[in-house]
């Protein structure tokens, strides 16, 4: 039986900055009895005449309105589709009115109960498999990746769930309070077979879960000489002996979530402990002065932010020299307690934005209290086009600050090139088309 995996982007066209997605990986190892064919929107066209026994669609909230129309083809063409990912867990019914099936939570477990079912002709509309399984069963088929021409970054997935419960974000929603790391074993043998000069990236939504595996990790990694990045909360910087660990096991780039210099905002997103390692300044210091890269994440449209906000948080990106950054407006998505409250306060501006065609990627989502939508819209742009600059860019991949690092420089100006391509592609985009 042959079976389509799609990951929809967010809109037919391809994308500068696509990696490989480890949750198609995933189904693809678990769908043994099937001819897995995997499209992958940000790297190819997804063909209109595909007509395999089933289709499956991995989805978030930013791709469910290309998602939906793909998969309405999909089934105009007799072929049943079924759903999975973050968006659909959150809101199956919704799913369901483009999907014969979703699948709720992890994949392990409820999608080989989807696939024998299908195979058998009793599909349900629901498979709900938890997520808290252990780890110890994890595989991936990375064949599927084959000649999409992905950016040359190998990524692997230590664990899963973050010991925090930031408002903006869904993680603690889906994954609850359980936090659950592979077995070591497994994840060193999948490492190496993975090529050595490639740089790794942990997809974790935080590598610093449970202080002994996440150093227990550091050990295994050290002895392999590999060069990797991840995302870790900030209180990785708290320790200056776990911080030089982390230098000695290999880690070269590492995202951040700053999300604000406003300690009031900090405080309502449920964020207050990002000052626990010190000032901002402190943390850019020791990561810089290990020769580790910094991704830093902004968000703005909390209460008490307002344009000056955004203004001195892009002063602060640039003379930190970071080397890549992210500023977003905050975007309540479905499963968040922020979506929850704004919903609740009348505050969002189009209740399903995501399914809205008068929505635009960038646009603010909801009314701040600090200034008006537009303003938070054009603010965030702003920050983003000056960031993205070429004068910033040079000036942030010749940091005169730090020891100067070939390999840091290229990967900068590499990631600083795509990120102002892909801001300028996506800005402004209307979901869907
Ligand atoms: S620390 Fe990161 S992953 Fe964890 S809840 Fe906050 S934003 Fe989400």
């Amino acid at each position: 039986m042959k079976l389509t995996l799609i990951r929809p982007n967010l809109g037919d066209y391809r994308s500068s900055d696509a990696m490989p997605p480890l949750a198609m990986g995933i189904l693809a190892a678990r769908a043994r009895d099937f001819d897995v064919t995997f499209y992958d929107e940000k790297a190819e066209v997804v063909p209109v005449n595909d007509q395999p026994d089933l289709a499956a669609f991995s989805i978030e909230t930013f791709t469910a309105r290309r998602g939906y129309a793909i998969a309405d083809g999909y089934r105009a063409r007799g072929v049943p589709v079924v759903m999975g990912g973050y968006h659909p867990s959150f809101l199956p019914e919704e799913a369901l009115e483009h999907a014969e099936a979703v699948v709720v939570g992890d994949a392990e477990g409820s999608w080989e109960r989807l696939l024998e079912d299908f195979a058998a002709g009793r599909m349900e509309r629901i498979y709900s498999g938890g997520n808290d399984a252990p780890l110890h069963d994890y595989r991936l088929d990375r064949s599927i990746y084959r000649g999409k021409h992905y950016a040359p970054v190998e990524l692997v997935q230590y664990g899963r769930g973050c010991r925090f419960a930031c408002d903006f974000c869904s993680i603690h929603s889906f994954y609850g309070t359980t936090l659950r790391a592979r077995p070591l074993d497994g994840l060193v043998a999948e490492i190496e077979t993975l090529p050595a000069n490639r740089l790794l990236f942990f997809v974790d939504d935080n590598l610093l879960g449970r202080r002994s595996e996440f150093l227990a990790l550091l050990d295994e990694l050290t002895p392999l000489k590999r060069r990797w990045s991840c995302q870790m909360s900030i209180d990785v910087a708290r320790d200056e002996a776990v911080l030089d660990r982390v230098a000695r096991a290999g880690c070269r780039f590492v995202l951040i979530g700053f999300e604000s210099l406003n300690e009031a905002s900090l405080a309502q997103m449920g964020k207050a402990w990002n000052s626990v390692s010190g000032s901002y300044e402190r943390v850019v210091r020791a990561l810089h002065s290990r020769n580790i890269g910094i991704y830093g994440t902004f968000v703005f449209g909390y209460d008490a932010d307002t344009k000056d906000s955004i203004a001195r948080t892009l002063d602060f990106a640039l003379e930190s020299r970071l080397e890549i950054a992210n500023f977003n407006p905050l975007t309540p998505t479905p499963g968040s307690a922020l979506y929850d409250r704004l919903l609740a306060e009348g505050r969002l501006l189009s209740p399903k934005w995501w399914l809205d065609p008068n929505y635009r990627y960038g646009d603010a989502i909801f009314e701040p209290r600090g200034m008006r939508p537009h303003e938070l819209t054009d603010g965030v742009f702003e920050a983003r086009r000056r960031f993205y600059s070429w004068r910033s860019i040079g000036s942030r991949v010749l940091n005169a600050d730090t020891a100067f690092s070939p390999f840091r420089a290229g990967l900068t100006t590499i990631a600083n090139v795509i990120s102002r391509r892909e801001i300028y592609k996506k800005q402004f985009r209307q979901l869907g088309l």
